[in-house]
């Protein structure tokens, strides 16, 4: 059978950290990019008889998503002991939540796809980070206790492309609900992906295959589709797919084993014996307030008719969204400076730190009154987002004002006039059309900055019509 007779199944399993400024269980900071080892105490380091103590933002920002997503929160969940090895987890096990998470249920909309489902969303703490230098391996318990939501999605993705698709729109939802900063490098959005196929129009899902070590989105499309092409020329050799976790190595393109896949059980879960059974209150639930997703700013901004495409690029951008909404001239003009000319300066260095988004709207203003035109309206924008100055100084500055003055536009007028006498000859025989190049040759004189209309308007007048 082709690649195409078979139906993959993916499920992915993020771990977001939380931006609470300490660790879930300590009062250690949880700032990245730290010297190694420097923001630990007893708890987060596993001591023994040092007792956590559970971080409350972690569990409002937990119940936020889980609002967000429409999930059932519990108003009781418990924590548990994860039973593992590793030597960035000194203390054996790992807290976590297991047979009752926080939240249960609930989807993810993603654009094109409607919505995928997800199982559950639980709190846990982050482990160390093995640092694999070239004299041996470190380890670094700087992230040692650092909250984390883990969001295990439905086997309901089908192809590599959507489970790429839903990653995203998960990515910015945590985003603009203000839990997570998205940063695939620096691991604070990590990615497991659940992978399996089965004939097409069968029911039974084959044995599937977790892949770990995924950290961009390129990586997620790369991996699964590897995978999938793995699982299906194995089946058609007869062979029977491994339940095994799987690393990804990019460098190659491929997925090799790394271990055979454990169960659930070989992590001997036992309730965490320190902490008691997590109660939310009513109150608590009541209280989190849920900003609103992507998805709901998109439409926001479509009927206040941005197109879709601009209004596509500003929720995708959070830096762009933001001046689109300081600018406080809501609608399509502002959208589409923003989307071009706050872009273009972006793409190439920084918006200057003094830069008011309210010049968007003052520079509209100069438009407006005729005082620039549209070019030069694009490059004082393009300036003040360089340079944080107003817009009205930069067109002081550099002289950008349109000439509007009568007797300053007369004078040229006069000038073009006079130094094209056949022109004025076909132009009043009814040659009407030679009215765009007096105003040309005038604007030239002008070095681009006479006021068109009222250069149409003298012209007209001188010649009579
Ligand atoms: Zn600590």
């Amino acid at each position: 059978m082709p690649v195409s007779d078979f139906e993959p199944v993916i499920g992915l399993e993020v771990h977001a950290q939380l931006l609470t400024k300490t660790k879930i269980f300590c009062g250690c900071s949880t700032a990245f990019g730290a010297p190694p080892n420097s923001q630990v105490c007893p708890t987060c380091l596993g001591l023994p008889g040092a007792l956590p103590a559970l971080n409350r933002a972690a569990v409002e920002m937990a119940v936020r998503a889980g609002k967000a997503f429409g999930c059932r929160i519990a108003t009781r969940s418990i924590w548990a002991r994860k039973n593992y090895f590793y030597p960035d987890l000194p203390k054996g096990y790992q807290i976590s939540q297991y047979e009752l998470p926080i939240c249960a249920g609930g989807a993810v909309p993603v654009p094109g796809l409607g919505k995928i489902g997800l199982e559950r969303i639980h709190l846990e703490e982050d482990a160390g980070k093995n640092v694999h230098a070239e004299h041996g391996s470190l380890v670094d318990l700087n992230r040692s206790g650092v909250p984390l939501i883990e969001i295990v999605g439905k086997p309901e993705l089908r192809s590599a492309e959507a489970a790429s698709e839903y990653l995203k729109a998960l990515r910015l939802a945590l985003i603009y609900l203000g839990v997570n900063d998205g940063n695939l490098e620096e691991g604070s959005f990590r990615c497991d992906a659940n992978v399996s196929v089965r004939p097409r129009g069968t029911a039974k899902f084959g044995t599937r295959v977790e892949l770990k070590n995924i950290n961009s989105f390129r990586f997620v499309r790369q991996a699964i589709e590897y995978e999938i092409e793995r699982q299906v020329e194995a089946i058609e050799k007869g062979e029977k797919i491994r339940q095994e976790t799987r690393l990804f190595d990019h460098a190659a393109g491929v997925t090799r084993a790394m271990r055979s896949k454990e169960e659930a059980n070989d992590y001997r879960y036992f309730p965490e014996p320190d902490l008691p059974p997590l109660t939310v209150s009513q109150d608590l639930i009541d209280g989190v307030r849920v900003p609103k997703l992507p998805h709901e700013v998109l439409d926001e901004l479509t009927h206040a008719g941005v197109s879709p495409a601009d209004a596509r690029t500003l929720t995708d951008n959070v830096d762009l969204l933001r001046i689109y909404r300081d600018s406080s001239v809501p609608g399509s003009r502002a959208a589409q400076a923003v989307v071009n000319e706050v872009a273009r300066v972006l793409k190439e260095s920084a918006v200057h730190a003094s830069f008011s988004p309210g010049s968007i709207a003052e520079v509209f203003a100069l438009q407006d009154a005729g005082t620039i035109s549209s070019t030069v309206a694009k490059e004082v924008l393009g300036e003040s987002l360089r340079t944080g100055k107003a817009a009205r100084q930069i067109v002081q500055e550099k002289g950008l004002a349109q000439v509007s003055d009568s007797g300053a536009l007369e004078a040229v007028v006069d000038a073009v006039l006079a130094r094209n006498p056949g022109e004025v000859e076909k132009y009043k025989g009814g040659k009407k059309n030679l009215l765009g190049f007096f105003v040309g040759q005038a604007m030239k004189d002008l070095k681009g900055k006479g006021n068109p209309g009222a250069l149409n308007a003298l012209f007209k007048q001188k010649l009579g019509d």
